[in-house]
């Protein structure tokens, strides 16, 4: 892959747009925030205009258009996964990442399919329906190299717990081949992520100084070969911390409007990842870019009302508080409960949080998080209905941008939050979450609502997997 076949990241075209915003005024500002409002996305010269902003007074109008976005899209609902890593071993040089090749201090692993199955019992256990597998790259040929990563996709849908399974298993591993995705995409997965860390050629460079993750250009195009193999959810995302994050927020404006112009359908989901210290990789303390809080705010918001209808995903990396200031401004899916370490739920083949990949900033339970986010009167969601009904890639961006998905999420988050509330809660936590429940009733369109309520008979007199 050269340069040329990735000639829709133009680097100059995201400096002439910075430039060119830096002299705008607060009139172009609310221009933007008006557009905004419309729900259509924005185009990379308004995000440019946005990242601009620095007066407090268009902060708070940047964010209650993100709030308003949100609420308008997503609702009160709120969707809930856990990472599960299988390996930490990796054959790459990444100088942020714990797992990095030359990290000799790291206890190594890569869990046997009997391993994934039980931290999956675990996780299903704990309530959850969605899983993120994660690996570092370079599966080992004694399990069976790529195939280790098929083998294990079918362990976790094999799991059968009497209080449930896993319905949904994403995933983010490497760049890999289109003959390995279409495999990937024939083992059912979701969502396939992965995340660029950087646009920015020279920072790329310097921080990813051997194995295949070195080459920019076979990365940066890994999205088209996953969706010419048929996958086509997929999630992108940036390693906050890297590179100036302006830039990096416009390239990926550039990646998504490439997707979009190439397959018809942009990424399903946007991660934000922020760089965390990570044991054993000195820079990762020192991000060479740090961003701020406020500028990671920023960042949520101008993604909410730039790509509405994508999917934000805020991890465990980020701290309570700061995941909570981020659901307002756009975030409409979080994890809970992780560990970034492999065998780390059942504590089985793992070397503990010395053997993990970064410092993690939320170590509260899947359930505190949800009792906090349905006091918070939003709806934790485990809802995996779309993927279940095909209704991925063009099918879904042709409901959702109508704004027809609502008919389908606010009844299936409040289902499947029923479903959890009984199989799973404490009593205070069924009672707040109850409560939440019964406020989202009140508040939905009639047609949702009577769904709702139909449902929700058919889960509160024993049936579970209900979803429209
Ligand atoms: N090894 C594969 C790869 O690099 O694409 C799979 C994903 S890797 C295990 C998951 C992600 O963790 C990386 O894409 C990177 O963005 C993020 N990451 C690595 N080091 C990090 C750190 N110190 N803090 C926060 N995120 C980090
Ligand atoms: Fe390996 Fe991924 Fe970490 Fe890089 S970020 S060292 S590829 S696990």
């Amino acid at each position: 892959m050269n340069d040329e076949a990735n000639a829709w990241l133009n680097p100059d075209v995201v400096l002439a747009a910075l430039n060119a915003a830096a002299s705008q005024d607060a009139g172009a500002v609310r221009e933007v925030l008006q557009k905004a409002r419309e729900l259509k996305g924005l185009t990379l010269g308004e995000v440019a205009v946005l990242s601009r902003i620095e007066s407090a007074e268009l902060m708070q109008e940047l964010f209650d258009t993100a709030c308003h976005v949100k609420e308008q899209i997503y609702g009160r609902r709120m969707v809930m996964f856990a990472p599960l890593y299988i390996s930490n071993i990796c054959g790459n040089e990444c100088v942020y990442c714990a797992f990095r090749s030359t990290n000799k201090a790291l206890p190594r692993n890569a869990l046997n399919m009997e391993q994934i199955r039980r931290e999956t019992a675990q996780l299903i256990e704990q309530g959850h329906k969605r899983l993120l597998l994660v690996a570092g790259e370079g599966y080992p040929a004694s399990r069976g190299g790529f195939n280790y990563i098929l083998d294990a996709i079918q362990a976790i849908y094999q799991v059968a717990e009497a209080r449930g399974t896993i319905r949904r298993v994403n995933v983010n591993v490497a760049p890999l081949e289109i003959d390995q995705y279409r495999a990937l995409h024939d083992a059912g997965i979701g969502t396939y992520q992965l995340f660029q860390e950087t646009y920015h050629r020279p920072t790329y460079a310097a921080v990813h100084l051997s194995g295949a993750k070195k080459d920019f250009d076979w990365r940066v195009s890994a999205m088209d070969r996953a969706m010419q193999a048929g996958i086509d959810d997929v999630g992108i995302g940036v390693l906050f911390g890297l590179a100036d994050w302006r830039f990096d927020l416009l390239s990926m404006m550039q990646h998504i409007a490439h997707l979009e112009e190439r397959f018809g359908v942009g990424c399903h989901t946007v991660s934000v990842p922020r760089m965390e210290p990570a044991a054993g990789a000195p820079m990762s303390e020192r991000p060479p870019a740090a961003v701020s809080d406020l500028d990671f705010k920023k960042i949520v918001a101008i993604l909410r009302v730039a790509v509405p209808y994508t999917g934000i995903i805020m991890s465990t990396r980020e701290s309570a508080q700061m995941r909570r200031e981020t659901y307002a401004l756009g975030v409409s899916q979080v994890s809970a409960g992780s560990r970034t370490d492999p065998g780390g739920y059942t504590d089985e083949g793992s070397s503990g949080a010395a053997a993990g990949q970064f410092q993690l900033g939320d170590h509260r339970s899947l359930e505190e998080v949800v009792a906090e986010l349905a006091s918070l009167n939003y709806i934790p969601s485990f809802c995996t209905a779309c993927y279940r009904l095909g209704r991925t890639g063009q099918d879904f961006m042709d409901i959702a941008k109508p704004g027809l998905i609502r008919l389908k999420c606010d009844p299936n988050a409040v289902t499947t939050f029923q479903e959890y509330l009984i199989d799973f809660a404490d009593s205070a936590t069924r009672q707040q979450g109850e409560e939440a429940i019964a406020t989202q009733l009140a508040a939905m369109e009639p047609k949702a609502c009577r769904a709702s309520e139909r449902m929700l008979g058919k889960i509160r007199a024993g049936k579970r997997d209900v979803y429209c």
